[in-house]
């Protein structure tokens, strides 16, 4: 149920009497609809205003059920009877379906004046086809956005350009030339269906002379070519949070279409690509680093410098007797956490085996084969093995 209708006088806003015929109301709004249109009237919003104000009393007003319900409805709060949220008029009444958008039929653009006047004057009649006055929330738009690894760690703003379907600018959605407006098509009688005989049975086809718009353009607009649709852009500064994941889909709220009559914002999703780095990779919420160590320092132990994003390194001290594949922690010097406190890096080692050995080294090698000769690894990593067997 449609409160404010309660509140507002189609009538006056019509400027018609009470009993006013449906003739005398369409004289009306036609001169009206002259008068007050945001062609003829620009950047004038006192009669942009009044061209809706009337436009949606004449929407009520023109349809003998909904005018029935409304004048009803006024009689009864003139009376005191109306309560609020209570049974009165509520469920079915104006709310009810019929509400279809008839500019996007027509444009396949959004909102503006014109669809206010076009609909009225040309739509009439048509299934469902009514302007809707009530709040309507904007679309969802989809971009997307590749950062660099540094600022997938730390969260960065980043200005996109969005680009949406508008009305075209210079036609302001009518497909005409300036200063002239679109006419009903000739051929379906503004329908924008025109209906074929098969076969003894009727179709319904989209009208091959407007295609489906309704209006016949003689003259085209030289911007759109008589389409009556144009792009728009704006730029958004987006804020990509601090350690978005590549491939992840952000939201952002409102940040979409603008919604109409009032309504809501619709969200913008973006999909992040992030640049992979040459040294880190992620582990969860953590950053993983390989350090290639020698088989002497993951046996006698070193301090080793390791390089941590946003520059610089930090010194590890890698203990004697250290095995291949351990990792080390280096705390608070990884992805931004979400209360400010970083996440941490892990350093994983990896022994690296020389592959050009010296006269020297292979000597000192050997000289450590012999001393070591009683250590054999796989005697007891295989010790399971060789008893299975013999059981
Ligand atoms: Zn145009
Ligand atoms: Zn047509």
């Amino acid at each position: 149920m449609n409160k404010d209708w309660l509140e507002k006088d189609f009538y006056a806003s019509l400027g018609v009497a009470k009993d006013a015929t449906p003739d005398e109301m369409k004289k009306k709004y036609r001169k009206l609809a002259r008068e007050l249109h945001p062609d003829k009237n620009p950047g004038d919003k006192k009669a942009e205003d009044k061209f809706k104000e009337m436009s949606e009393a004449y929407d009520v007003l023109s349809d003998p059920a909904k005018r029935k319900e409304y004048d009803e409805a006024r009689e009864l709060f003139a009376s005191g009877g109306y309560s609020p949220g209570g049974g009165g008029f509520g469920g079915g009444g104006f709310g009810g379906g019929g509400y279809n958008v008839n500019y996007e039929d027509l444009f396949g653009g959004d909102q503006g004046g014109f669809g206010d006047f076009l609909g009225g004057m040309f739509n009439r009649g048509r299934a469902g086809g009514r302007r809707s006055p009530q709040p309507r929330r904007g679309a969802d738009m989809e971009s997307s956005a590749t950062l660099s690894f540094e600022d997938s760690l730390d969260g960065v703003t980043l200005p996109l350009r969005l680009s949406e379907d508008a009305p075209c600018t210079m036609c302001h959605g009518t497909g005409a030339k300036a200063g002239s407006t679109p006419s009903v098509c000739p051929t379906c009688g503004g329908n924008g269906q025109v209906s074929r005989n098969a076969g003894g049975f009727a179709f319904a086809e989209p009208c091959p002379t407007c295609h489906g718009r309704g209006l016949y353009v003689d003259d085209p607009c030289t911007l759109c070519h008589g389409s009556g649709r144009g792009k728009k852009t704006r730029t958004v500064q987006a804020r990509i949070p601090a350690g978005v994941k590549d491939g992840s889909k952000i939201r952002l709220k409102g940040k979409g279409s603008p919604g109409e009559n009032g309504g809501p914002s619709g969200d913008l999703f973006i999909k992040v690509r992030v640049t992979p780095d040459k040294l880190f990779t992620r582990k969860g919420d953590n950053l993983s680093i390989e350090v290639p160590v020698t088989f002497h320092e993951a046996a006698l132990g070193a301090d080793i410098a390791v390089p941590v994003p946003r520059g610089g390194t930090v010194k590890v001290r890698i203990p004697a007797g250290t095995a291949n594949g351990r990792a080390f922690r280096i705390k608070g010097k990884g992805i931004r956490g979400k209360n400010g406190v970083n996440h941490d890096v892990l350093a994983v080692v990896e022994v690296a085996v020389p592959e050009n050995l010296s006269e020297e080294a292979r000597a000192a090698l050997d000289a450590f084969a012999a001393a070591t000769v009683d250590h054999d690894p796989r005697q007891e990593a295989f010790a399971s093995h060789a008893k299975a067997a013999t059981s």
